[in-house]
């Protein structure tokens, strides 16, 4: 499988029993199936398979117009419905995501803060 943002070599990796994902071995991008990155991102630990470079992320992130690197549809460019700073890309036809490095994180730990946030602020107004 090559990367569609690098034409690096995407390769698998897995994280326990459940977790398959592809990542670049150049630009450490990831790509898996919804329900796989759903799984990761209750994983504990499993932001260790999004170890790229954030600053390269960022810079691969402003790339559009790609192919999916599962079945070579054209991907859409979406937001994260929660947190809309995040984008990345998925595939209308096999729903693979593809997450720029630093991405998966990102969205792995905003996502516990604003839960902490909701509680806090549950608490006040009680
Ligand atoms: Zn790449
Ligand atoms: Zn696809």
């Amino acid at each position: 499988m090559q990367c569609p943002k690098c034409d690096g070599e995407m390769i698998v990796k897995n994280y326990g029993r459940k977790i398959s994902v592809n990542r670049c071995s150049d630009c450490m991008g990831l790509f898996a199936m919804p329900e796989v990155l759903l799984e990761m991102k209750q994983e504990w630990m499993s932001e260790v398979l999004d170890s790229g470079d954030p600053k390269v992320g960022r810079k691969l992130d402003e790339i559009e117009d790609i192919s999916c690197p599962g079945c070579g549809a054209q991907m859409d460019k979406v937001s994260d419905e929660k947190q809309s700073h995040i984008w990345y890309e998925r595939c209308p036809d096999c729903s693979g995501i593809y997450f720029d490095a630093g991405e998966f994180t990102d969205w792995k730990y905003d996502t516990l803060l604003d839960r902490i946030r909701d509680l806090i602020r549950g608490r006040r107004d009680a």
